[in-house]
């Protein structure tokens, strides 16, 4: 159980979280960092990243409830900072390859500032 949450050294956002490789800072809480994305597909786009290395939503469970609480906690107040909440946003943990997942530890997309399409490509 909590062998996949030991810090991976060959993991980017681990590297990120301790770190070890820059990125722009948003925000941050307990459990999770909040971080500019390096390619950003919205006028706002924020990665939500938690310090444990957890592969994926699809390790989640009941015991998560706390951490899951934090990172839609933090979006919500990001959304405000950035001037999104009122028009609206979308927050996203894609899965796997067809999910579109590119980086193996958990992270939850913020993007906003812009009109989003239904459903996704
Ligand atoms: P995924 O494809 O796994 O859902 O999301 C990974 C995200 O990480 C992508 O949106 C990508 O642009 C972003 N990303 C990849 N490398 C870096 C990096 O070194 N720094 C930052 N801030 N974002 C990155
Ligand atoms: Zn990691």
């Amino acid at each position: 159980m909590s062998e996949r949450r030991d810090r991976d050294p060959g993991c980017l956002f681990c590297r990120i979280v301790a770190g070890e490789i820059p990125s722009e800072p948003v925000a941050e809480a307990d459990d999770v960092i909040a971080i500019r994305d390096i390619s950003p597909r919205a006028p706002s786009h924020v990665l939500l990243v938690t310090r444990e290395h957890i592969p994926s939503a699809a390790d989640l469970g009941a015991a998560d409830g706390p951490l899951l609480g934090s990172v839609f906690e933090l979006a919500a107040s990001i959304a405000r900072a950035e001037g999104i909440a009122e028009t609206g946003y979308r927050v996203v943990t894609n899965v796997g390859e067809w999910g579109g997942q590119t980086v193996p530890h958990l992270h939850f997309h913020l993007l906003g500032g812009r009109s989003m399409s239904w459903p996704p490509g």
